[in-house]
C-alpha cells in the first residue's frame, strides 16, 4: 500500500544522514498530520525517519531563564510538566488543550511548528513568547520563522532539535476551539517578557501574526480594558464553514482581552 523505507536512527546525525541520502524522505514524529497526509495520497516519500527513538530530541529543562522544550516532547509530557507549569503556566494550558487525549499524547511540539498548520496553538506561543527555534544547524528567531500557510524557514535536511523560551513575566493563551477538532478558530497569547509585550495570533489568517496596535496599548497599560478602543481589520482573515472574517476580527479582540485577564491583566 505505502512505498517507503522507514528508519528508526537514534542520533540527528543519522537522521540526517538519511535525509540527504534519500530521494524524497520525510521525518516523522508524531504522525497525527504526516499520517493522514500519505492516507490521502497527498505525500508519497521514498522514506519516513522516525525521529522518536532520537534521545537528544526529548525532555524539558530549565537553563538559567530559559525553558527548553525537546523537539519531540509530546504536548501531554509539556501539559504534565511541573516545570512548565513553574515557569510558564499559559504554556502548560495551551499544550493541555491541543486535541483530544490521543492526539497530545503523539503530537509533538517539533511536529506541530514544523507543519504550520493555520490554526495550530504552538505558533503563537512561538512568536508571543518570542521563542527560539533551534534546529541542527542555526539558530532561527521566532518571527523569522513561519513564513507562510504551512510554510517554514527550515530548509532541506534541516531538523528542529529543541526550542527556547525566555521565561515571561506574564502570559495568557486563550482560543475559542473547533467543536470537534479543538484547533483554534481564533487563539491569542498574549506575553510580557523582558519589558517586551508581544500579542500573537493564530487561527485567523492563513499563518500566526502579531498584532502592534494591541502591543502598544497593553505596554502602556496591561490590562484588558486598554484594548477597549481597539478594532481588527477583517480583510485580510480567513473565511470558511466554521467562521467568517469579520467573526474571526471580532473573535480576537475577545479573545485578547480574555488571555490579558489569564494573564493577570
Ligand atoms: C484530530 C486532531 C486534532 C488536533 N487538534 C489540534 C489542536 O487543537 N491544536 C493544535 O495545535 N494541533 C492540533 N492537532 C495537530 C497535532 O497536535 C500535532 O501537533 C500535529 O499533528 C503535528 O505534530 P506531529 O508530532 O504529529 O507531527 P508529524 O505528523 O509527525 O509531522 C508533521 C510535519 O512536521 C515534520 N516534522 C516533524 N518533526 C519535525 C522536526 N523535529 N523537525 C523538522 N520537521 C519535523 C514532518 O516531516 C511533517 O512534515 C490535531 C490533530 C488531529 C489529528
Amino acid at each position: 500500500m505505502y512505498a517507503f523505507e522507514y528508519h528508526r536512527p537514534t542520533t540527528v546525525a543519522d537522521a540526517v544522514s538519511l535525509l540527504q541520502g534519500a530521494s524524497e524522505a520525510k521525518l516523522l514524529a508524531g504522525g497525527h498530520t504526516l499520517i493522514p497526509t500519505l492516507k490521502q495520497r497527498l505525500a508519497q516519500p521514498s522514506d519516513l525517519v522516525d525521529l522518536r527513538g532520537i534521545g537528544e530530541l526529548k525532555g524539558i529543562r530549565e537553563e538559567g531563564d530559559r525553558l527548553v522544550i525537546g523537539a519531540t516532547t509530546t504536548h501531554a509530557e509539556v501539559a504534565a510538566s511541573e516545570v512548565v507549569k513553574r515557569a510558564i503556566p499559559a504554556l502548560a494550558s495551551l499544550a493541555e488543550h491541543i486535541g483530544d487525549a490521543q492526539v497530545r499524547n503523539c503530537g509533538t511540539i517539533g511536529g506541530s511548528i514544523a507543519n504550520n498548520d493555520p490554526a495550530a496553538d504552538y505558533p503563537a506561543a512561538i512568536i508571543g513568547l518570542n521563542a527560539t527555534v533551534k534546529t541542527n544547524q542555526r539558530e532561527i528567531a521566532a518571527d523569522d520563522f513561519f513564513t507562510g500557510m504551512f510554510e517554514t524557514a527550515l530548509g532541506d535536511a534541516e531538523i528542529i532539535v529543541s526550542v527556547s523560551f525566555p521565561k515571561p513575566t506574564k502570559a495568557g493563551y486563550v482560543k475559542f476551539p473547533n467543536p470537534a477538532s479543538r484547533y483554534a478558530i481564533v487563539g491569542v497569547m498574549v506575553a510580557q517578557t523582558g519589558g517586551q509585550t508581544r500579542v500573537a495570533v493564530t487561527g485567523a489568517a492563513p499563518s500566526v501574526f502579531r498584532l502592534p496596535d494591541f502591543e502598544q496599548a497593553l505596554a502602556g497599560n496591561f490590562a484588558a480594558s486598554a484594548l477597549d478602543g481597539l478594532s481588527v481589520p477583517s480583510a485580510d482573515l480567513n473565511s470558511d464553514i466554521h467562521a467568517s472574517a469579520e467573526y474571526r476580527a471580532h473573535l480576537v479582540k475577545v479573545m485578547a482581552k480574555r488571555a490579558v485577564a489569564a494573564a493577570g491583566g
